[in-house]
């Protein structure tokens, strides 16, 4: 799970890059995974080393953080698409379902 990955989101207005590894990639079932994706489970990919850039469209990139938890997504404001999200202290998180490629 090293090197580069390119992803963006569905309608193709955000486009980023990850550079480095990632050293976890995690299912989470719990309910605010749940209602953040609308889906049985959240499939996201941690680093806490890799660097972040956009590519394209970083002007439509919206965050959002639950009050009282460590939960934020980031998102696209004009189609929703899940984004990756950088926290401080805790790394880069990054939805498995936005990148091109097979993260390996
Ligand atoms: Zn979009
Ligand atoms: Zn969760």
């Amino acid at each position: 799970m090293s090197g580069v990955h390119e992803g963006g989101c569905l309608c193709g207005a955000v486009r980023f890059r990850v550079t480095g590894d990632f050293e976890h990639f995690f299912l989470c079932h719990c309910a605010r995974c749940r209602h953040d994706s609308g889906s049985a489970f959240a499939a996201t990919l941690f680093s806490g080393a890799a660097r972040l850039d956009w590519l394209a469209g970083r002007e439509q990139v919206r965050t959002f953080r639950l009050e009282g938890s460590r939960h934020g997504r980031a998102f696209c404001g004009r189609c929703g698409s899940a984004l990756p999200l950088e926290t401080e202290g805790a790394g880069l998180a990054v939805p498995a379902g936005c990148l091109d490629g097979d993260p390996g």
